[in-house]
């Protein structure tokens, strides 16, 4: 599984899926968008949209559903609840859970993260320590994880210092460094943000 705001969906989300169905050899990847994040303190713009996005970054990729399990959930999204259910679907199958870098590390403030090591490997990309608001940097630092004591496995993608924060500061007018939408998010989302006008606002 792989679990995210998505708000929006952006190209190392997308790179992120693909390097993992290689990688692991994955039958099969569930993209769960949250419901409530439980952990993220801003308002997501509503569900039906980071859905919408999430089929059009997803696209073309084979093996892959956009899974809205934790959106009709009622309360927070917590990752342990949904595993146990994709656990019961998949009866005997390894279930690898894929995140970034930045995740591991707060991974022990997550809600009953040990019920969570109990169902699934952790399957871990390298992201940029720049994160957040001014993230596309040309100098990028990996995180350091040699002080992790939880086991996980790497995925070997390319440092890709990008972040949700960015797109939506970029579709604000925050940030000019790029000309065009496209080189942060697929194409098909970048043409949803602004036939939806979404972003436009800060929340
Ligand atoms: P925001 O900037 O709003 O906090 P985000 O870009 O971190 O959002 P999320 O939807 O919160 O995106 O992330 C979902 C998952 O994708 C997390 O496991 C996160 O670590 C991973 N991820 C997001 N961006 C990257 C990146 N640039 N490199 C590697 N992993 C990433």
């Amino acid at each position: 599984m792989f679990g995210g705001a998505f708000d929006p969906p952006h190209w190392a989300h997308r790179n992120l899926a693909e390097t993992a169905l290689k990688q692991l050899g994955l039958d099969q990847l569930h993209i769960l968008p949250t419901g409530q994040a439980w952990h993220k303190t801003r308002v997501l713009i509503p569900a039906e949209h980071r859905v919408a996005m999430c089929e059009r970054a997803f696209a073309g990729l084979p093996r892959v559903l956009v899974d809205q399990r934790e959106i009709r959930r009622d309360g927070p999204s917590y990752t342990a609840d949904t595993l146990r259910e994709l656990a019961a679907e998949y009866p005997g199958a390894q279930i690898f859970l894929v995140l970034g870098a930045d995740q591991l590390l707060a991974f022990k403030t997550w809600v009953r993260w040990q019920e969570v090591l109990q169902c699934a490997t952790l399957a871990v990309a390298n992201r940029g320590v720049n994160i957040g608001a001014e993230a596309v940097s040309d100098s990028q630092v990996e995180q350091d994880l040699s002080g992790v004591d939880i086991p996980f496995t790497r995925l070997d993608m390319p440092l890709h210092n990008l972040s949700a924060t960015a797109v939506r500061a970029q579709v604000q007018g925050k940030s000019r460094r790029y000309p065009d939408l496209d080189v942060l998010v697929p194409e098909g989302v970048a043409r949803y943000i602004s036939e939806h006008h979404l972003y436009r606002h800060a929340t």
